[in-house]
């Protein structure tokens, strides 16, 4: 094991007032509790109380960008290493999956359904079956995992973990309708006519923001998103031109350079990245070449042309073109079903029960805020699953 994780539980200073997690952690984790029950050989509690707090604890302790959050808090890092939460977490919250003995209430007769399979759909699945509801979920991809599975490249977060949540989901009582979109043939009506008493919209974000640059449709040109999607269906060349530089573009550069790619390089508007610094830094690492200051003009056919700051045009020779400048959340679930309300910005509009313009129907993670993380998307539909219990409980025959 690269980090030791009871020489790490070891250094945690038990703060009176944890900044890990009080300022630190967008879930509040309660860390020096987990620590403690950790070093006092009582895992099974502390696993219990992870996932009570966040379901999603195993896959946060992977993909958060701890350095800004928990570890970047730690008092022990004002002066040195902060204690590797993280490593902590995970080791906590994996090897203890298997035994949550989660007890569902028993069930009080009602019916609510989940659209989208991401972190906020798997969130408001849980917490409602836990609470006695018979939870379907709709998916239009046939597995669970929304961008953790098809956006997160393996080598960050193994599929094998989803894989493991659909076990613990379907233990659970929880339905599953995999390859079938919401939107199309069904729409919400027809759920709530059906006898549904809540609907939940946990869509996510995933159409492709494009650059609006002359050449986006050439055969050379592909979206991060569609990419990471399925890498082993594209055939990149040795030379990828990215352009983005936030945390899905490194994940395209590292994963072009597992599939092959010889010259995998990032044309960053700017200065600087808005990747985390650790993905920033593991790309490095991974060859990934990093150019400043590249406004693109148009794509050909041999590559992106980028202009200079005296406005000079210039050819960069690739095989391959990727987009990677996020997504928003224009599904056809949000632009067919008329009665639900965007805001300003193209996302769901909701209120603050995260209740949509129709009565009954509530949403959270991406769709709404537009491309953001997991634990924020668990922080909020953790909320609201208590408003849709509260709502659904109100409207028991
Ligand atoms: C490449 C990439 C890397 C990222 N890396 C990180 C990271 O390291 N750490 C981090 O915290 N965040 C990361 N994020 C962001 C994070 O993954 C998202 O914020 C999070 O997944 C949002 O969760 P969600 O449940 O709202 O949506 P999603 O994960 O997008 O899930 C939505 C689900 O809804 C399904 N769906 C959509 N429309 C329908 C429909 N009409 N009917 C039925 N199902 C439907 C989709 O197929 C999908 O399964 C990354 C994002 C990208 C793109």
């Amino acid at each position: 094991m690269s980090v030791h994780v009871i020489d790490e539980a070891n250094r945690c200073l038990q703060c009176t007032n944890p900044r890990c997690r009080e300022n630190g952690c967008p879930i509040h984790t309660n860390i020096p509790k987990m620590i403690r029950l950790f070093k006092e050989n009582r895992m099974m509690e502390a696993a219990e109380m992870l996932f009570e707090n966040n379901p999603l604890s195993m896959i946060c302790s992977l993909v958060c960008n701890h350095g800004n959050q928990c570890e970047g808090n730690c008092v022990r890092g004002i002066k040195g290493e902060p204690v590797h939460i993280s490593s902590i977490e995970n080791y906590i919250s994996d090897s203890c999956f298997e035994r949550l003995d989660l007890k569902p209430a028993p069930s009080n007769g009602m019916k609510a359904a989940v659209i989208g399979a991401g972190p906020a759909g798997i969130t408001i699945a849980i917490i409602l079956a836990l609470k006695g509801y018979s939870i379907t979920v709709f998916e239009t991809h046939d597995k669970i995992g929304g961008i953790l599975r098809y956006g997160i490249p393996e080598f960050r977060l193994p599929k094998s973990i989803l894989d493991r949540y659909y076990k613990k989901m379907r233990e659970l009582g929880i339905k599953f309708r995999p390859n079938f979109s919401i939107g199309g043939s069904t729409g919400i009506k027809d759920l709530l006519n059906d006898g549904y008493k809540s609907v939940f919209i946990g869509t996510g974000a995933w159409r492709p923001r494009k650059l609006g640059v002359p050449g986006e449709t050439f055969g050379n040109v592909f979206y991060a998103i569609n990419y990471l999607n399925n890498p082993d269906v594209y055939e990149l060349g040795d030379k990828v031109a990215i352009i983005g530089a936030g945390n899905a573009a490194m994940d395209v550069a590292r994963t072009a350079i597992r599939h092959g790619s010889k010259d995998v390089v990032v044309y960053v508007r700017g200065d600087e990245v808005s990747a985390s610094p650790e993905e920033f830094e593991y790309a490095k690492v991974d060859g990934v070449k990093f150019e400043y200051r590249k406004s693109i003009v148009r794509i050909e056919d041999d590559g992106p042309v980028f202009k200079d700051d005296e406005n000079v045009e210039k050819l960069v020779p690739a095989d391959s073109v990727i987009i990677a400048i996020s997504q928003v959340p224009q599904d056809r679930i949000v632009t067919r079903e008329k009665d639900l309300k965007l805001n300003e910005k193209g996302n769901l509009a909701t209120d603050s029960n995260g209740e949509t313009s129709l009565p009954g129907v509530f949403a959270s993670g991406d769709v709404v805020t537009g491309a953001k993380t997991v634990v924020a998307a668990v922080a909020v539909s953790k909320q609201i699953a208590e408003d849709m219990d509260r709502y659904m409980k109100s409207k028991k025959d």
